[in-house]
């Protein structure tokens, strides 16, 4: 049986490793989103770009402030994608020199800012000014997972409002069972459940909500749940579907 087993896990391997990085549409990455070259060999380093928010930053009043989106975007998560940017660039410089004295920093600081930049990329996308319905996929993945959209909400919210200090709420997809899970990420390279491909994030770090709700973070939550996106949510579980497939 091996054969078959162990091709179909690199073929699912590989759709995991292209959709977190490229696919989505978030990632901005080698790729999609490298600069053209300024002159300088650095093709290989590839360099992540800030994407455009794709809408105003009063698109989500009054569920999140104006100046919460405009400082959480253009201050927090470019500090992610410049930070991604510097510990690759220093990576690469290191495999050049063949000195890997600070291997561990530089990875550390590649899955903070990485993790960052991914999860940022997908809050935003997200979240819009309609929110709107889940789509039929979507319900049913729901109704099999959790036993429909409302007992979603609630196991949703509460872990998010309980995440400890600062992290995410998570709803992912988990191809090897098919399922769709909550997880709750501390900080936000702690504690993943590897494998699992996030479809739609809620960030409770307190830059994204303290402006308006200061320590109220679950009223924060609940306004989140409103906004959220639900065709995006939709169409990353299709995409992910179509590449991974089920078990
Ligand atoms: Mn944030």
């Amino acid at each position: 049986m091996g054969h078959e087993v162990t091709r179909r896990d690199m073929i699912k391997a590989i759709g995991i490793a292209a959709i977190t990085m490229g696919l989505s549409g978030i990632g901005e990455s080698q790729t999609l989103g490298a600069k053209p070259t300024e002159g300088k060999a650095s093709a290989q380093l590839g360099e992540c770009r800030l994407p455009p928010l794709p809408y105003t930053y009063d698109a989500l009043e009054p569920s999140i402030d104006k100046e919460t989106v405009a400082i959480h975007h253009d201050k927090h998560h470019a500090g992610y994608v410049n930070g991604f940017n510097n510990a690759l660039k220093r990576l690469a410089e290191a495999r050049l020199s063949g000195d890997f004295g600070l291997i561990k920093h530089w990875s550390k600081e590649l899955a903070f800012h990485g993790s960052g930049h991914v999860l940022h990329s997908l809050y935003w996308a997200n979240m819009g000014p309609a929110g709107g319905e889940a789509g039929i996929e979507v319900k049913d993945a729901l109704e099999r997972s959790f036993g429909g959209l409302d007992q979603f909400n609630s196991q949703f919210v509460a872990a998010t409002v309980a995440v400890e200090a600062s992290g995410w709420g998570v709803l992912a997809y988990e191809p090897y069972m098919g399922y769709l899970i909550i997880q709750q990420i501390e900080k936000h390279q702690d504690l993943a459940l590897l494998g699992a491909i996030p479809l739609m994030v809620c960030d409770v770090w307190e830059h994204a909500y303290y402006i308006r709700y200061q320590n109220r973070r679950a009223d924060y939550v609940k306004a989140f749940m409103k906004i959220v996106n639900w065709k995006e949510v939709e169409r990353r579980l299709l995409m992910i579907k179509r590449i991974v497939g089920y078990r």
